[in-house]
């Protein structure tokens, strides 16, 4: 079977081992979990302040090379480290940027892209074309994501266009566990079930940090 075939762009690095959708069910977050992801997300003021030297080092070495056009952190672990970054809908050489909030800590990484190869985004994508209520979460969930694009400025090259295949399907679980993690529970129907299921089948756990130390890094903390 074609596992690569599942996953999105940013699914590439990872080797899915041989699963399905079987063993990830439909799951809902608890009320534990809801509290524990409402304190990973960033306040307004933080997520449009530019980030410090030690941010940018941090996602620089979470992803392995330096990302552009970052306006703030806007989900950082238990810990303090960035978890997702928002990033400016246009980047400094002009390259239209739909992706408002990126995903940059590895394990979330890796449990997004396990989910992708047992195939949940299929899933997902027809639940969304059965359920009008589920698709009208969706779609205010994609709406939400772009005010919060735009008020960053007007890009017309990608107006109205969000990210992750919203609203009408599911197409990247990195955009929408980065969506659910910035926004907090409640905001992206999808992204919290995707994080819900990551949780139930441990793959992570908003409550504890999941970071790899990165060299020196207790220098540059604080
Ligand atoms: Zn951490």
């Amino acid at each position: 079977m074609q596992m690569s075939v599942r996953g999105c762009r940013h699914n590439s690095g990872v080797q899915a081992p041989e699963t399905t959708t079987e063993q990830f069910p439909p799951a809902t977050l608890s009320d534990a979990d809801r509290l524990a992801i409402s304190r990973l997300s960033t306040s307004q003021d933080e997520r449009s302040h530019t980030p410090s030297p030690g941010d940018i080092a941090e996602v620089n070495w979470q992803l392995g090379r330096t990302p552009r056009g970052i306006v703030g952190i806007s989900a950082r672990c238990a810990c303090g480290r960035p978890l997702a970054v928002k990033t400016a809908p246009r980047l400094p050489d002009g390259t239209p940027f739909p992706t408002l909030f990126y995903l940059t800590h590895p394990a979330l990484t890796a449990a997004a892209s396990t989910l992708e190869a047992a195939g949940v985004m299929k899933e997902m994508t027809a639940r969304l074309e059965a359920d009008a209520r589920l698709a009208a979460a969706y779609g205010a969930a994609h709406r939400a994501y772009l005010a919060e694009r735009e008020a960053l400025g007007d890009v017309p090259e990608i107006a109205g266009i969000s990210a992750g295949g919203m609203p009408t399907r599911v197409k990247c679980l990195h955009v929408l566990f980065a969506h659910a993690l910035s926004a907090g529970p409640g905001i992206n129907p999808l992204g919290d079930e995707a994080l819900a299921m990551a949780i139930r089948a441990r793959l992570y756990d908003p409550a504890r940090c999941q970071c790899v130390a990165r060299p020196h890094s207790d220098a540059e903390s604080a």
